[in-house]
């Protein structure tokens, strides 16, 4: 059975909060996707290599050892905070030096995916997170790694879980820490009536179908 999964997220434009993305969030299917296991073209010069992940760059960066522990520490967080047993799998983490880069290799193995700042893609056989250097480095690789550490423990994750614990966990904040910047929104919201749809998300078939309210 086919279980190759791409999962785009962050868009390029920083202004753009994160469920604005899901609606262009696609999957690929097997017989349409380009995705090869030995990319020869990804970041391969430099690795830092973790216990449960690997680095991979193209470029030397001081920042680049601090972004690893703080990976380090969000496994950790992410174990503790859903006493969830993590998987031995480990997750390869492509780190892109420029956008030309980049796209190029998005254009190349993954042709018509809209522009985005960071994809992982999981696999039955690899975890794999492709990014570009940028000012929010941090958050989008703790989101996509967030991906990572759950398909590596869980057989499977409903997608809305999925996303919502990225979007958790992608703030470098104390877990139990509600996001200020939700909060207003949501309250609003609340007050207008709205509440989750929980059987919605529960049926839905593919990202893209997700909604911004969702
Ligand atoms: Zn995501």
């Amino acid at each position: 059975m086919c279980s190759e999964r791409i999962a785009p997220d962050r868009p390029l434009q920083a202004n753009l909060l994160c469920w604005l993305c899901l609606g262009l969030v696609a999957s690929t299917g097997c017989s349409g996707s380009t995705f090869r296991a030995n990319n020869d073209d990804v970041p391969s010069r430099y690795q830092i290599k973790s216990e449960h992940f690997v680095l991979h760059s193209d470029f030397k960066q001081d920042e680049q050892q601090e972004l690893v522990s703080n990976l380090k520490q969000l496994r950790w967080q992410i174990g503790q905070t859903l006493d969830l047993e993590l998987g031995e799998k480990k997750v390869q983490v492509y780190l892109f030096e420029d956008e030309v880069t980049y796209h190029k290799f998005l254009a190349n193995h993954f042709p018509g995916l809209p522009p985005r700042r960071a994809y992982f893609v999981g696999t039955s056989v690899s975890l794999s997170i492709y990014t570009v250097w940028g000012e929010r480095i941090l958050e989008d690789l703790r989101h996509e790694f967030t991906h990572g550490v759950l398909h590596g423990a869980l057989p499977s994750v409903p997608m809305w879980v999925d996303e919502g614990l990225a979007e958790y966990f992608e703030s470098d904040t104390a877990p139990g820490t509600p996001r200020a910047d939700y909060l207003s929104e949501l309250n609003q919201l609340l007050k207008n009536g709205w509440r989750p749809d929980l059987n919605r998300l529960e049926n839905l078939e593919a990202v893209g179908e997700m909604q911004r309210l969702d």
